[in-house]
């Protein structure tokens, strides 16, 4: 375990936030885990974990607690029959890294989910998904320690409680587990799901014969490459709001005020609202206040434009969230975990 004291997390976070924390701890094994909970626990510390810091706001320029920096690593094969193989990864890989693992073997149900930034570890955190496709649908289980007991188990996918970019790690076990390991099952025969117009777009112009997982993975990657921008340049952490569901009811009236807004029925008959929507029709399309604002090209993603504090990226969070409201009566909610 490699401590370090009044440590910067400004490399640790996509969205560029300046801050420091008093504690820091480098995980790079299970046993640096449980010894670095020894530690917090000796010293009395509050503490929060770290994965690819891509998902998160720092509001405090200063924490007088410690980060758990999880950065273990290994992807095994732990099961195969004629239908899947099952594979186990440490926390700490890069979530991307197992796409490409999985990619490459012609296996499919996470291609997806290419070049989403972060570790397999948070993953199940929110759920993860993009272009039709999510974590739960792959999952079979996270081996988790529960902090208070110390005790190690095993979390089915059904256990988990998924749900649109939200698990029982928001809920119930809401800081107090911490994920070890996650077991994919990925299969031999992939469902390809091109239902997304862009993704169909690509696919369509290049007139691919024989779509495979890898073909599917390179326009994701194109797509995103084209629309997002790149935290390395630009600090963001995504979609900072989750898309709202409504009743089909209360979509049908809104509509008749608002033709332009844009929904998609959802499995359990409601309406998924496109937020990014909401928030342009609201006026905060490339809005800009001081050192943050909205992506001019995606209104779901706020952009640090360099040297945002993160109370001041939350605070333009906030207006968003007024304003919608006043527009359209709907509460946006974030999706991205504030520190
Ligand atoms: P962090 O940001 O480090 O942490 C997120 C939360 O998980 C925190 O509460 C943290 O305490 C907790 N945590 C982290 N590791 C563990 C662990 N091992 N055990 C317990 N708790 C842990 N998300 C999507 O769902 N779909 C997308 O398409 C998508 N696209 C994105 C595009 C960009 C450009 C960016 C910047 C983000 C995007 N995200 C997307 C959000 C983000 O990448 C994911 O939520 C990702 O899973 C976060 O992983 P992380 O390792 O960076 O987590
Ligand atoms: P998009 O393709 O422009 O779509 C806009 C919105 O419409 C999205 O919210 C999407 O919902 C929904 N949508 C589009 N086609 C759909 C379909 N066929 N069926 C159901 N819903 C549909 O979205 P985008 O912003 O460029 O993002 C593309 C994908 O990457 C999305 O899945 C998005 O969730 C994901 N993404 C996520 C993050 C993040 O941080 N969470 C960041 C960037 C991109 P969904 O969002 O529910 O898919």
């Amino acid at each position: 375990m490699n401590i370090k004291k009044n440590k910067s997390l400004l490399e640790f976070n996509t969205f560029g936030v300046e801050s420091t924390v008093a504690h820091y701890l480098k995980i790079a094994t299970e046993e640096d885990l449980y010894d670095s909970i020894k530690y917090v626990e000796k010293n009395r510390l509050k503490y929060f974990f770290l994965g690819g810091g891509s998902n998160i706001l720092l509001t405090s320029e200063k924490y007088n607690m410690a980060a758990l920096h999880i950065q273990t690593s290994g992807i095994e094969i732990i099961d195969e029959d004629d239908e899947s193989i099952t594979i186990r990864c440490a926390a700490g890989e890069k979530w991307d890294d197992v796409v490409a693992f999985s990619v490459e073997r012609g296996l499919g149900g996470i291609e997806n989910m290419s070049l989403i930034p972060g570790t397999i570890g948070a993953a199940p955190i929110q759920n993860i998904g993009a272009y039709g496709q999510e974590l739960k649908d792959t999952f079979v289980e996270a081996r988790v320690l529960l902090t208070d007991t110390k005790k190690t188990v095993d979390i089915s996918n059904e256990e988990c409680n998924f749900g649109y970019r939200d698990s029982i790690f928001k809920k119930e076990l809401k800081d107090k587990a911490v994920i070890l390991y996650v077991t994919l099952k990925l299969r031999k025969n992939p469902k390809l799901n091109y239902s997304y117009k862009g993704v169909r777009e690509i696919i369509f112009v290049r007139g691919d014969e024989q779509v495979t997982v890898k073909e599917i993975r390179n326009a994701i990657i194109q797509l995103r490459t084209e629309k997002l921008p790149d935290p390395a340049i630009l600090g963001n952490a995504g979609s900072f709001f989750k898309n709202p569901e409504i009743l089909e009811e209360s979509y049908n009236i809104l509509k008749r005020f608002s033709p332009e807004i844009e929904g998609f029925k959802t499995k359990d008959g409601k309406v998924k609202l496109s937020a990014a929507k909401l928030i342009e029709l609201s006026g905060w399309k490339g809005r800009r206040e001081g050192n943050c604002g909205v992506y001019e090209n995606h209104s779901l993603v706020l952009v640090n434009y360099g040297g945002a504090k993160g109370s001041e990226i939350a605070s333009v969070a906030k207006k968003i969230i007024n304003d919608v409201f006043e527009t359209f009566g709907i509460k946006l909610t974030a999706e991205v975990n504030f520190f």
